[in-house]
């Protein structure tokens, strides 16, 4: 009887996914998922957390980086691009912000690329570090020294993997890879990256550090000249909602088809980003939204949703770990109200009886 009926369930669950798989591609990244929500449910929910969050004022502008401190902390924009390239966007869109820390998914990306995953993983490691994002003390205590590629110091060392005859060379293969991931050309933003490297003494001292414990792999203050001007290019929400579309979308950016990440590296880099993507404010992110993200103090929050798409929030002001606040509110509204959260069985159709 049992066996039955769970027979019928399997088969009721087939027809369910053949005939959600056929149908037109009216959801978010419908080809690629049965579930995904249709076009008009994302907008209108996308919209409500717009609106419900818009004149919410907590936390501060990014202030150590005299740039980002100037920054209007009004602007907000939210957009999604779905893995089949639907695209949703509200509010400030045209704006350019620094991509900041949310450049270290992308140096990781390429140094997989690179080295392949295995050695990355030798030299990075991938451990939550319950720190500040720039600590020093991480590096002295951890075993790893490294930590993770999403803090500063596993994010310098990442971006010392990246080969080049040059320091040139390097940047701008860093450059035209996370091109490749937007669909479209970015560029530096001088300004944020020459106040910023006025003032990254902080950063300087944590590459010599992992100079000492012989964990970075390129002149140390090259590296960290390298990093500064890859926190420093400049994204809107959009281009900053099809980079991580790219992630959704197994490696493959869904504008211009091409594949730019190995579809096979691409869990290691979403776990990296469920683990450490908002700092020290990781494991409540975990908790209360359940998806791989990835903040920057210049105020960007990206979120993937393997398969279906990426949702992105700009605005500037920040909570104490240094992830925007009302992007984290967006995210979290829109990701509960469409069951996006993937350690929840709802986010595969399982509702309950
Ligand atoms: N460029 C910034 C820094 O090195 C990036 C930090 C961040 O976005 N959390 O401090």
């Amino acid at each position: 009887m049992l066996r039955k009926t769970i027979q019928t369930r399997m088969l009721v669950a087939l027809f369910v996914v053949t005939t959600f798989a056929s149908a037109p591609l009216s959801g978010l990244g419908q080809k690629a998922s049965p579930v995904a929500p249709t076009k008009a449910q994302v907008e209108a929910v996308v919209r409500e957390a717009y609106d419900k969050f818009r004149s919410d004022t907590s936390g501060k502008n990014a202030d150590y980086i005299p740039f980002l401190a100037q920054v209007d902390s009004k602007m907000f924009g939210v957009a999604v691009v779905s893995t089949d390239n639907q695209v949703f966007s509200i509010g400030e869109i045209n704006y350019a912000f620094s991509i900041q820390s949310i450049s270290k998914v992308y140096t990781l990306a390429l140094a997989m690329e690179e080295l392949g995953a295995d050695r990355v993983f030798e030299r990075i490691g991938s451990e939550p570090t319950g720190r500040a994002f720039n600590s020093v003390n991480g590096v002295v205590e951890m075993p790893t020294h490294t930590g993770n590629p999403l803090v500063n110091a596993g994010a310098i060392a990442t971006t010392s993997l990246i080969a080049g005859k040059d320091a040139n060379e390097k940047w701008n293969k860093i450059l035209n890879f996370y091109s490749r991931a937007a669909g479209e050309k970015l560029t530096l933003i001088d300004e944020v990256y020459k106040s910023e490297a006025a003032t990254n003494a902080g950063n300087k001292a944590l590459a010599m550090l992992l100079a000492k414990y012989e964990r970075i792999y390129a002149d140390p203050f090259e590296s960290v000249d390298i990093y500064t001007k890859q926190c420093s290019v400049g994204v809107n929400v959009i281009q900053l909602a099809r980079m991580g579309a790219t992630l959704a979308n197994n490696g493959k950016n869904p504008v211009s088809g091409e594949q730019i990440i190995k579809p096979e590296h691409v869990p290691y880099i979403l776990s990296t980003m469920t683990m450490a993507g908002l700092y020290d404010g990781s494991g409540g992110w975990a908790w209360k939204v359940g998806l791989p993200a990835k903040s920057g103090v210049g105020g960007g929050i990206v979120a993937i949703v393997p398969g279906k798409g990426a949702i992105a929030v700009f605005s500037p002001r920040l909570d104490d770990a240094g992830n925007s606040v009302k992007a984290q509110k967006v995210i979290e509204y829109v990701v509960n109200k469409l069951d996006f959260n993937v350690f929840s069985p709802r986010s595969v159709g399982l509702k309950g009886e």
